[in-house]
């Protein structure tokens, strides 16, 4: 589904450049050419964002203004925001300031580098809404710690659900053996990675035949690979 993303920009030749560098990614990206008109776009559940990118500096509402309105909606209060500022000071502010922006970048940028921030912005923003996972053969319920395989149920024990989630929410991308220490035991492993081996050879048995969407990168990690 293609994703809406607003922007929220006076200059008409930023604003332009935006919305046909989005469109070109596959988004639907639509203009505000004011903070009343954004917030108005913005609070229509017919139109509402994914995401808001929003100038700082707008004749009648502020960016800033807009921002805190956003974030007393309830439609909005979550969507995420990345802010167009023309200063580093102002961008200082922002994030002093704490208006609910997720991100900023500043002007002068590279239309890449905002595209390539909208996209983590957004990937960011789904990995920590999904509650649960599922393909054709497997089905993974985040909050209940839930696995079913080909339709059976798998017990897990708690790190190898932790990992099998990690590998899931990084789905098509190698996650190298440090990520993993890192991030499914918590601290900086610097020494022996046979512990993690050990859970993976152990999640793979108990998954049976469904073991094989875990992909081993040698010498680099492991990659979690959706079944068609
Ligand atoms: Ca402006």
């Amino acid at each position: 589904m293609q994703q809406n993303i607003l922007i929220v920009e006076d200059e008409a030749d930023i604003a332009e450049s935006l919305h046909y560098n989005l469109k070109r990614e596959g988004f639907r990206p639509t203009i505000a050419e004011s903070g009343e008109k954004g917030l108005r776009i913005a609070l229509d559940e017919k139109t509402t964002p994914s995401l808001i990118i929003l100038d700082l500096m707008l004749p009648g509402m502020s960016g800033m203004e807009l921002c805190r309105r956003l974030r007393r909606e309830p439609l909005t209060e979550t969507t995420p925001i990345i802010m167009l500022t023309a200063k580093a000071a102002e961008a200082d502010k922002i994030s002093g300031l704490d208006v609910g922006a997720d991100d900023y970048i500043i002007k002068p940028f590279s239309v890449k580098e905002l595209t390539a921030r909208v996209r983590a912005v957004l990937r960011r923003v789904e990995r920590d809404s999904v509650p649960t996972y599922s393909d054709s053969r497997l089905t993974v319920d985040f909050n209940d710690m839930r696995v079913m395989c080909d339709g059976e149920g798998v017990k897990l024990t708690r790190k190898e659900f932790t990992l099998l989630e990690y590998l899931i929410k990084n789905t098509g991308r190698v996650a190298t053996r440090q990520q993993l220490l890192d991030n499914v035991w918590g601290y900086s492993y610097f020494g022996d990675t046979r512990t993690l081996d050990v859970h993976i050879r152990r999640l793979r048995q108990k998954m049976d035949e469904c073991g094989t969407c875990i992909e081993t990168v040698v010498g680099v990690g492991y990659r979690f690979n959706k079944f068609k």
